[in-house]
């Protein structure tokens, strides 16, 4: 069995920097009407881990959360 990485994004605390969606706009979007992030998708691509890393930490709100699903 393996895991695929998930990714939740809590709009509660997000405050629209925009980080996240600089490091992984395929993932993260912040459209025009929005004053906060919205996902894209719930799952990355094993090549994005990294960068989903690096978005979690960066996130200054850290309203990113990742996760892991068993497929
Ligand atoms: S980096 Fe964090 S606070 Fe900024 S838009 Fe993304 S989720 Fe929201």
């Amino acid at each position: 069995m393996s895991a695929a990485t998930t990714v939740e994004l809590d709009q509660g605390r997000c405050r629209g920097y925009g980080i996240c969606v600089s490091i992984l706009p395929d993932v993260f979007d912040l459209p025009a009407d929005s004053k906060v992030a919205v996902l894209l998708r719930d799952e990355v691509d094993a090549d994005d881990v990294d960068d989903l890393e690096e978005s979690v930490r960066a996130c200054p709100a850290q309203a990113i959360i990742q996760g892991a699903r068993s497929i």
